[in-house]
């Protein structure tokens, strides 16, 4: 569980369910906000995503199964446990609401230990699925984004970048590679080679870090720069590779690499397509390209 308390969006339409739920939950230390529709609601989710969602199932405007289309239908929310409260007697609800991804169904009136019970184990559940998520996303070296992910981001930021097909969004790729790693592994030890890629991901993390970033292989890294082009890219990335040049892992100071790096820009050489498909292979073709070609004119430069 995050050390800060949960954030709880409840919605009922009910001014009396609101408050009993907002009292089970005041009393469990979790925050709540609670709307007496999900129309009140969907701006809330703008300022801040709830760790879990209680919504009443019978409700005059959008109903709660609606409601839990919508909230399926988000992928910001995709891992957020919804709790369904209900006093309906029948079990058509609640079937349908379990079948719609909902996590847990509550009949009305309810024993506050109970709402409890189902909610700490809904966090809980959704606390496993955000580390088991995190760890099929993110290498475990460096706790950068791994390939699978990084390639997921490309397409989407390539999408992005093509959404206007004939006048692309400027939208570069980069990809480095730490020079001659092998022998660092060779003649360190492969504890010195670890020590060296965690460092470029620090370093990777400090200069990019409100960007998407990854471990692309072994010693490959891919940075996304949605927004830069050529020029703009190649400049970031001579800063980058100048800035590793002159760093060395903690506890071995006399240790340096240099990086190469090859950047692929979308509009230049890489064209768009309909399904963004092609974009991401051209991208990474032509950034891998731009990278042996960086190695072959004597590494510890930028190629584009
Ligand atoms: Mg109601």
């Amino acid at each position: 569980m995050n050390e800060k308390s949960p954030l709880v969006y409840a919605v009922d339409d009910s001014s009396l369910g609101r408050k009993a739920l907002e009292a089970v939950c005041g009393r469990a230390g979790y925050k709540v906000r609670s709307f007496s529709s999900p129309e009140e609601a969907f701006p809330a989710f703008n300022d801040a995503l709830p760790d879990l969602i209680l919504t009443d199932l019978v409700m005059p405007g959008m109903d709660g199964l609606e409601f839990l289309g919508w909230i399926r239908s988000r992928s910001a929310l995709r891992d957020v446990p919804v709790i369904m409260v209900s006093s309906s007697a029948g079990t058509e609800g609640l079937e349908r609401a379990l079948e719609l991804g909902a996590f847990d169904f509550i009949r009305k009136p309810y024993e506050p230990p109970e709402i409890l019970a189902r909610l700490k184990s809904a966090l809980r559940y959704a606390e496993v699925v955000r580390e088991l998520r995190h760890a099929a996303t993110h290498d475990s070296l460096t706790g950068l984004a791994n390939h699978a992910e990084l390639m997921r981001e490309l397409e989407e930021g390539a999408r992005e970048a093509c959404r206007g097909k004939d006048s692309p969004r400027p939208f570069s790729f980069l990809m480095l590679d730490i020079d001659h790693f092998k022998s660092v592994n060779d003649n360190r030890g492969h504890p010195a080679g670890d020590a060296v890629i965690r460092m470029i991901a620090d370093l990777i993390r400090k200069s990019f870090g409100n960007l998407v970033s990854g471990r692309y292989g072994g010693e490959e890294f891919g940075v996304l720069l949605p927004g830069y082009d050529k020029p703009m890219a190649v400049k970031t990335a001579e800063a980058f590779i100048a800035l590793v040049s002159r760093a060395s892992p903690e506890g071995l100071e006399d240790l340096r690499v240099t990086l190469s790096a090859g950047v692929a820009t979308v509009g230049d050489g890489v064209a768009c397509d309909l399904q963004c498909r092609d974009t991401v292979d051209r991208l990474v073709q032509k950034a891998d390209a731009e990278l042996y070609r960086a190695k072959r004119e004597g590494r510890n430069r930028v190629c584009s």
